[in-house]
């Protein structure tokens, strides 16, 4: 519709004619130049559907594709990426995204990737972003957008069950890990009332095994001048509950206030699980807060091996799990849950008065449980892959991990000259090449690096008490035993190379 000056109400004179007439003009000036923003239905389809091919050709050649590839030049990146006051063209656009993103860093999609921890991708969330943000719901409030927070609540009802949660434990869905460590400590901190005068002699529980991203919420969290305790590591390198216990005893002895302990269930470096139950005992006896990260090792709790393994998780006070781990979403979705969900809500809820109208709502917002207000429709992308395959795939797929790393351990023992870590807890597997005891450290590292040079698999490494470690991760939904395989194949070759160069050398 293009407005004429005289459809407004009669002006009064001349001059104010004049003005009124110049603030029209520019209006439809100003209502052509951004047309642009509303694209006609045949535009959206055809953008959809150049979208969709878009897609199919990355999914098609995903396999083709290296585990790693290096980028090209930065500043031509950076240049081609630019924004100019001028419109592109949306096929410009999507060849940007082919030949600067798609194929370059970590594949994370690819079925060899066994580096960090592998996110999986599945394609029911990429289409459910997709319609998450075409709906476009305000999913912070739960009176501005019933439907998705009472999606939000369910997936967090359904997961609490999955752990061994009570009915009253309360979530949030957010960004990663990280977020819901931060989520979790804050919470923690406002259960025990502790204000900053007690920082400096309220005491944190954790391991050299510790993510490190929980110490940078501590840090975030404005407690980082706690007292933190390394417990000591059994061989398997988790949480020695003996330890544990004496450190208590002894913090306590000494008038210092224990608050928090910090267990692992599925360590990054090793994927090794604290003894939960045991540590639950503890915390009980000693009424400090459990919190358990168990932001790669959750996701095991779906198939009946997994939860053995993860037994006593159901005891802690919070938890982090990353659905874009181990139930194979793709990156950006963590869940955090308190066991007495009213205390995730003290911690949180807070109202502006421009919220007064809905404020007798008795809708859930998950805004009360979060440090979020406006935020994205998170929950769509965990339920749709669910609602669609059901769970006993992704249980199924969780126990094919579980079953893999054990193949893995075993097999890479009987390669010459590799020593495998200590049998996996989950799904992770460490190993050294150890030519001469000497130096194993350097024999490792050039190991990694012919891996490496092969690309036709992708390892990463890390240092567990000083020690140049190699690291097998076995976590997405497509890596199947000939996957497997090919690594062990890719290390033996490597590994024989070296030491028949060494013993020639020798
Ligand atoms: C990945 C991970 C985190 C951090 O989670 P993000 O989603 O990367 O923020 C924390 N703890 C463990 C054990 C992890 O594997």
């Amino acid at each position: 519709m293009v407005l004429r000056s005289g459809q407004a109400k009669k002006p009064l004179n001349i001059a104010w004619r004049i003005v009124w007439r110049m603030v029209i003009n520019r209006l439809n000036e100003l209502r052509k130049l951004a047309a642009a923003l509303e694209p006609p239905a045949g535009r959206r389809i055809e953008w959809l559907q150049k979208a969709g091919a878009h897609a199919e050709r990355f999914l098609e050649s995903l396999p083709e594709y290296d585990v790693y590839s290096a980028a090209g030049d930065r500043e031509e990146a950076l240049s081609a990426f630019a924004i100019s006051e001028e419109p592109g063209s949306f096929d410009d656009a999507l060849q940007l995204l082919d030949k600067y993103v798609d194929g370059v860093g970590h594949n994370l999609g690819s079925s060899r990737f066994f580096a960090y921890i592998p996110s999986g991708g599945l394609y029911e969330s990429a289409i459910a972003d997709y319609l998450a943000a075409v709906s476009n719901r305000y999913a912070g409030v739960g009176a501005a957008a019933p439907g998705a927070t009472r999606m939000e609540a369910s997936m967090l009802r359904w997961l609490a069950e999955v752990i061994g949660y009570p009915a009253s434990a309360e979530g949030d869905l957010t960004s990663g890990g990280s977020m819901a460590a931060l989520s979790a400590i804050v919470t923690a901190r406002e259960a025990f009332g502790l204000r900053s005068a007690d920082i400096p002699s309220s005491v944190v529980y954790l391991t050299a095994q510790t993510h490190h991203t929980f110490r940078k919420a501590l840090h975030v969290a404005g407690l980082a001048e706690c007292v933190i305790r390394k417990v000591s590591l059994d061989d398997a390198f988790r949480m020695d509950g003996t330890a544990l216990r004496a450190q208590l005893q002894n913090d306590r002895q000494a008038g210092l206030k224990p608050w928090l302990i910090a267990a692992s269930a599925g360590t990054t470096d090793t994927g090794a699980v604290d003894p939960l139950d045991e540590i639950a005992d503890i915390a009980d006896e000693f009424a400090v807060w459990l919190h358990v990260d168990a932001a790669y090792g959750g996701a095991f709790a779906l198939c009946d091996e997994g939860r053995q393994r993860l037994k006593g998780i159901d005891r802690s006070d919070s938890l982090i799990l990353d659905p874009h781990k181990g139930f194979f979403l793709p990156c950006g979705i963590g869940v955090v849950l308190v066991r007495e969900g009213q205390k995730l809500y003290d911690a949180y809820h807070a109202r502006g008065t421009y919220m007064q109208d809905v404020a007798g709502d008795t809708e859930r917002s998950p805004c009360d449980y979060s440090a979020e207000l406006t935020r994205p429709f998170r929950a769509l992308r965990f339920w749709l892959p669910f609602k669609v395959h059901g769970s006993r795939a992704f249980s199924a797929a969780l126990e094919e991990k579980l079953l893999l790393a054990s193949y893995f351990h075993e097999e890479c023992g009987k390669i010459p000259g590799i020593q495998p870590g200590p049998p996996p807890d989950l799904s992770i597997v460490t190993f050294r090449l150890c030519p001469d005891a000497q130096d194993g450290d350097a024999a490792t590292r050039a190991l990694l690096a012919a891996i490496h040079k092969d690309g036709r698999v992708y390892l990463t490494s890390t240092t567990i008490e000083g020690r140049f470690t190699i690291r097998m991760a076995i976590l997405t939904y497509h890596t199947h035993i000939e996957d497997v395989d090919l690594a062990l194949q890719v290390i033996e070759e490597c590994a024989t190379r070296m030491l028949g160069a060494n013993n020639t050398r020798g």
